[in-house]
Parts: C-alpha cells; sequence; structure tokens
C-alpha cells in the first residue's frame, strides 16, 4: 500500500480558507484534516470539511456527462459521452452569438474560491465570445462598498490579532457556524478576560456564548452605530488626535451624529436607550485606557437596503476612537484587498471585442423572464452555470424556477451532484471536486496565500471546470495561446510577482510549502495612510456625493419592516432572516447525509409570544408566506428569536423539503443602496398553521 500526504486548502466560500492535509492511500483519499501547522487552521476543520471523503465518493456523484430527457427542473436525464455534450455545447452556442452573442449569460460565484477553477479560463472563454458580463453581487458587494468609501480598501484586523483585544463586537455574524477560527481567536481573548458582544437580531449560537447580546432589528445596524457616535461624541470618549491627524469631515459627522440620540436609537433599532450608551462606554471608554477595541463586522449586517450604508457606518467607528493604533484593534469585514491579486492575468478582459452588457446575478429571476429591448438587450438564450446553485440561493425563487423552466432557454450546469439548479439543465457536465484539481487562494478572512494540490485522479470522467472551458475554445476555433495554458501556468500567474506583499511569491515553492504569509503590517492604520481618495478614514466621503448617496453616515430604512412600511406590516407583520445553518455551507452539503441529519429538517425559530397569538405550538408545520411566495418549515418556539422576528436556518436544497420549496421564496430582488447586492434579511411574512 502507498500512503502519501497531499496539501491541500478548503474551497469553500468561508473567510477561513483551512489548510488541508489529504492522506490517500492507493490512489484513494481516506482521511482530509486541518493542518496543525498553519497559523489559523491550528489543525480544526469544521464539522462540514471534515467529512469531505463522504462528500467526495458519495454515491450520488455525478460521473459523467448528462442530457436532459425529462421536463425541465424534473431531473430525467441519461448518460452522454463527453464528445457529444461538448460538440452539442459548442454547436448551440456558435448558433446564438452568431446572432448576439450577450444573449448567452455566464452565472457563477463561490462553490470553489480557487482563482483557477473560479475565474480564469472560464472568464477568459466568455470574454472571447462577447459574453454577458456577470456582476458577481450575491454575498458581499454592499459591505465591500460601504467600506471602501470609509477605509478605501477590504483590509482590516488580522485574525492572528483579535485574541489580543480586551472588547470585540462581533456584529452581525455567527462566527461558530461561519468563521470558527476567528471564533477561537476571540474564545482565546475571553479566557484573557476580553469581554465580548454579540449584536446580531438572533441568538445565534455564537451570541448565546458572548458576555451580551444585543438583539437589534433587522436593516437597523446603521442606526445603532449612529447612536454610538452620538454617545461617543457627546461624553469625549474619542482618540482627538487621531481624528485630527487621520480622518476627514469630523465637524460634519458631529453635526449628524447630534441627531441620533440614545432615545431616537433604540426606537429605530427595537432595544433599549440603557443598551445603546453603555455600548458606546464599553466601547469609547475602553480605547480611551488603551485597550484594544476590535470589531468583526460580518456580511449578515449588509443584506438590506441599507447595507452598504451600515458596514460603511460600523468601519467609522475605530478611527473615533483611534482604535487602529494597535495590532489588536480596529475592524475586520475582509482582508481580501491585502491581496496583490492578478485578476487581469487570470481572466483577460482584454479578450473582449466590445464591451457587452452586464447582468446582476442579484436579479437573474427577472433577468431571465425579460424579453429583448433596447435598454435590456436580447432575452437570454444560454445560461452557462458553474460554481453556483442559483435555483435554491438566488432570491424570489419563484420567478428563478420559472425563468430556468422556459423551454426556450439552453442551460448547461457544471456541478458535483444533482442540485436543484442541475434538475433545470440541459446539459450537465460532471466537475471535480478541490480533492481532484489544482488551485490556488487567496482568502477573505486571514492573509496567506494558499495552494491546493490535487490529492487524487478525477472520480469517474469528472472534469476541471479549466478542462471543461479549454476544449469548448477548441471548439469554438479559439486560438489564443491563453487558451492552452494549464492549470499550473494559470496559478503561477494568480499574484503580481513583484508586489511588496507577496514577496518572492513562487508558485512550485507554494505548492510544495501550502501557504505563505503575505508582507503585510500588524497595525494596517496605526499612523493613517487609508487607501482613500484624502488618505484618511473618511467619515465625509466625495466619491459617494459623486455617487448620489448621502456623503455622511446616515440611516436607511429597510425596504420592508413594520417601521418603514406600516402597510404591508400589516399584512406581513414578522421580519424574516435566513442565516446559514452550521452544518451547511450556503447549499453546499445539504445531501451529504449525516450533515443534513445532524440539521434535521428545514424548520422556523419563533418568539413565543409570536407564537401563541397565531395559535401555533412548538414542532407544528406552519406555512410562511407573503406575496412574493410561501414555504412550510416546523416550527421551534424559541427566545432565540426575538419578539416580531422569525429565522430559518439556510440554506436547504428544495428537493430536500417536503413541499419542493426553501426560505427564497419569500425573499425578495430588490437591492442594496450600494453594491446592487440582494437584501435577503429585509423581508417580511406572516406564518400560520401549515
Ligand atoms: S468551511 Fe471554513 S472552517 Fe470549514 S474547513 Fe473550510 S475554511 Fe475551514
Amino acid at each position: 500500500m502507498t500512503t502519501s500526504i497531499v496539501r491541500a486548502t478548503c474551497p469553500h466560500d468561508c473567510p477561513d480558507t483551512c489548510a488541508l492535509l489529504v492522506t490517500v492511500e492507493d490512489g484513494v483519499a481516506v482521511q482530509v484534516k486541518g493542518d496543525p501547522d498553519h497559523p489559523t487552521t491550528a489543525g480544526v476543520l469544521c464539522t462540514k470539511v471534515s467529512k469531505y471523503t463522504e462528500r467526495t465518493y458519495h454515491k450520488d456523484r455525478l460521473l459523467h456527462p448528462m442530457k436532459r430527457v425529462g421536463r425541465k427542473g424534473e431531473g430525467r436525464f441519461e448518460r452522454i459521452t463527453w464528445e457529444e455534450a461538448l460538440d452539442a455545447i459548442a454547436s448551440r452556442l456558435k448558433d446564438i452569438a452568431a446572432r448576439n452573442p450577450q444573449a448567452v449569460v455566464p452565472y457563477s460565484y463561490a462553490g470553489t474560491m480557487g482563482l483557477v477553477q473560479g475565474e480564469s479560463m472560464a472568464a477568459r472563454f466568455f470574454h472571447k465570445l462577447g459574453a454577458s458580463l456577470l456582476d458577481r453581487t450575491i454575498c458581499a458587494s454592499a459591505g465591500g462598498e460601504g467600506y471602501k468609501y470609509t477605509i478605501g480598501a477590504r483590509i482590516g484586523t488580522d485574525v492572528e490579532q483579535f485574541q489580543n483585544a480586551k472588547l470585540i463586537l462581533i456584529w452581525g455574524g455567527n462566527p461558530i457556524a461561519s468563521n470558527l477560527h476567528f471564533w477561537m481567536r476571540a474564545q482565546e481573548a475571553k479566557r484573557r478576560g476580553a469581554k465580548l458582544i454579540a449584536i446580531d437580531p438572533y441568538r445565534s449560537l455564537t451570541a448565546e456564548k458572548c458576555h451580551q447580546h444585543i438583539a437589534l432589528l433587522p436593516g437597523t445596524d446603521s442606526a445603532l452605530a449612529l447612536g454610538m457616535m452620538h454617545v461617543l461624541i457627546a461624553e469625549d470618549l474619542l482618540d482627538k488626535e487621531y481624528v485630527e491627524q487621520h480622518t476627514l469631515g469630523f465637524d460634519q459627522l458631529k453635526q449628524r451624529a447630534a441627531e441620533w440620540t440614545p432615545e431616537r436609537t433604540a426606537q429605530t433599532c427595537g432595544i433599549t436607550a440603557e443598551e445603546v450608551v453603555q455600548l458606546a462606554r464599553e466601547y469609547g471608554g475602553a480605547a480611551k485606557r488603551g485597550e484594544p477595541v476590535a470589531i468583526r463586522v460580518n456580511y449578515g449586517v449588509q443584506r438590506v437596503h441599507g447595507g452598504g450604508m451600515a458596514v460603511r457606518n460600523i468601519a467609522c467607528l475605530p478611527g473615533l476612537v483611534g482604535a487602529w493604533r494597535h495590532a489588536a484593534g480596529g475592524i475586520q469585514l475582509s482582508s481580501s484587498d491585502t491581496f496583490p491579486k492578478n485578476p487581469h492575468a487570470l481572466q483577460r478582459p482584454d479578450l473582449l471585442q466590445q464591451q457587452p452588457r452586464t447582468i446582476n446575478m442579484s436579479t437573474i429571476g427577472d433577468a431571465l423572464l425579460r424579453d429583448s429591448s433596447p435598454e435590456f438587450g436580447p432575452k437570454i438564450e444560454a445560461l452557462i452555470v458553474y460554481n453556483s446553485n442559483p435555483v435554491a440561493v438566488a432570491p424570489e425563487s419563484p420567478k428563478v424556477a420559472q425563468g430556468f423552466a422556459r423551454e426556450d432557454l439552453f442551460t448547461v450546469v457544471l456541478e458535483h451532484f444533482q442540485t436543484d439548479t442541475a434538475d433545470y439543465a440541459d446539459i450537465v457536465l460532471p466537475a471535480t471536486t478541490q480533492l481532484e484539481h489544482v488551485d490556488i487562494h487567496s482568502t477573505y478572512g486571514h492573509l496567506y496565500m494558499m495552494a491546493n494540490n490535487a490529492a487524487i485522479a478525477p472520480l469517474g470522467e469528472a472534469k476541471a471546470n479549466t478542462e471543461v472551458f479549454r476544449l469548448l475554445a477548441a471548439r469554438m476555433g479559439f486560438d489564443d495561446p491563453c487558451f492552452r495554458e494549464s492549470d499550473d501556468e494559470i496559478a503561477a500567474q494568480a499574484f503580481k510577482r513583484n508586489d511588496v506583499r507577496a514577496v518572492h511569491f513562487d508558485w512550485d515553492s507554494l505548492k510544495r510549502k501550502g501557504w505563505q504569509k503575505l508582507n503585510a503590517p500588524d497595525a494596517p492604520f496605526a499612523n493613517g495612510g487609508f487607501p482613500t481618495p484624502s488618505g484618511k478614514c473618511e467619515f465625509y466621503s466625495e466619491q459617494m456625493k459623486a455617487a448620489g448617496l448621502d456623503p455622511l453616515p446616515t440611516y436607511i430604512p429597510p425596504h420592508e419592516s413594520v417601521a418603514s412600511n406600516p402597510a404591508l406590516g400589516k399584512k406581513y407583520p414578522l421580519a424574516m432572516i435566513s442565516p446559514p445553518a452550521r452544518n451547511f455551507l450556503n447549499s453546499t452539503f445539504v445531501n451529504v447525509q449525516s450533515l443534513r441529519d445532524t440539521e434535521g429538517e428545514p424548520h422556523l425559530d419563533m418568539h413565543p409570544s409570536d407564537a401563541s397569538e397565531r395559535g401555533i405550538d412548538d414542532g407544528n408545520m406552519v406555512r410562511i408566506f407573503n406575496d412574493r411566495g410561501s414555504y412550510v418549515a416546523k416550527v421551534r418556539v424559541t427566545d432565540k428569536a426575538r419578539r416580531g422576528l422569525v429565522v430559518g436556518l439556510s440554506i436547504w436544497w428544495k428537493k430536500f423539503a417536503a413541499d419542493g420549496k426553501n426560505a427564497n421564496e419569500v425573499t425578495s430582488q430588490q437591492l442594496t443602496d450600494m453594491g446592487k447586492a440582494p437584501t435577503f434579511y429585509d423581508v417580511l411574512v406572516q406564518v400560520e398553521k401549515a
């Protein structure tokens, strides 16, 4: 028997991007472990990826190409050869492209975060074809844009520093479920005497383990940040020297914050004025004593109408109290802009003959149902889906499914499993998993460049995404040399070689070592130097003004809340959010039996008062509905959900639910204030016994 240990990287949409050690015996991966030597992974994986061999060798893995023989959505397919599949796809794409290549739309997101199997050969292919561009907004664009207006780039506190903080605000996230290795650092900080405060409408697993939980209404985080600013300024809990030297627009901010009394803030957020005052005093007081105060803001806060503004406002707080002076102070939303990525080399936008239109992935339901028009361009005739499962994950699912069901739409899906989306495909192509292909990763939660070596040969006839697009390119007659590059050659171009942050980046040595830390300062803004136009932390932003936004922090109410839309609130009085279930990662892992067994079935958490008003008992099946649609789930009556809020942990595959539906039946395609992102947590519903 030959045994080897292969260095790999977790590819999933999680900030932790763990370093993996894969044990391979006679060509079979028998164990996937966390690398004990990697400083953030520290030998620990989440439950999901600990089951990676179960997922890789799952009996339902797609192992050969198939074409649809049943109705769209029905899921009946028959085996075909790769030759047949690729010929059929190339012939249909040629036909459509001859009329208008923009009628072809790629649809992909972070099913893998790999820079090679994500947007490299695929992007080159679609650029050369002249297909529509895809605005990849479904997760992080609102918060990213808001953060950049204040800080300049998605750069923040190093996760390895959080253990040295004395106060940590965990704002809009549940790291036990979705940022485990940050949570390990926060736990260490707690052991060393730090206070942890969770700010979240829901008493999540994380909130339960913090010292304090502030359960504000969904979509009101920006108001809470303004209320904190009010108290910090009124009680002189500021670092005046830092404000003067390294921030812009304090005088205007002072005027704006004066409007946000603790009472007004409390009323807007559905909390008490004491909570607002005490939170600001804890934060500003600790900073004033010279203690590191850190905020881990996560993407939960930005899935609402004013989501960009919420992150922009929260990102102002460290500047006011001088928290950036400490390596363990400041704020982290994402570390992604610390990486000197080279998207031009990977994606080759220079292959575009002309600038095509852009389709927003967050409104794919509407887009698929539109006819040709001068403003929209051509009707979408072909959709090539990879690294995503839009029929389960895109908002306002009834319209998404209706769009995917169009008989005149040609749909190709590259997948590991027969997902809800694959059920609508004309042709399904079997994709390799992370254990079967090469990749390179940046991350959004730590500061290591990561390599993924192929541990095993592709299962069945599975092919890497890059290989599929290489073969399609050849059939389309695309003969640019970039279409013949190997995955290793692509990976070698992923980072800019001479950038000081990736000093000495060399793909071959990264592959051998598995990971390499960026050369980034411990306290990135201790002496200012923000990558904003002014070089300062911008409380006032000319860029926002130019974009038609309020240049100062403000509060943008939800599209749907009882306060912002009383008429709708009368009909649908419950706010609903659908954050990640601990054992799923978006819609990945839902089909892994052991993980699904742990989650049980689709649930809805509901406050005891809201339940009793509706005659609902714990364990009842209920129907959750609004004007967009409805789905059923089993109620858990619990005060983890604050009054007026229901919580449906997600994202279930529709086919595993009793009624073949999930929480996205009721979410909307309305967008955020910035970044054109979806508003998954900005939803009003009513609930009744099913
Ligand atoms: S999903 Fe996140 S925590 Fe789990 S192994 Fe992957 S990177 Fe690590």
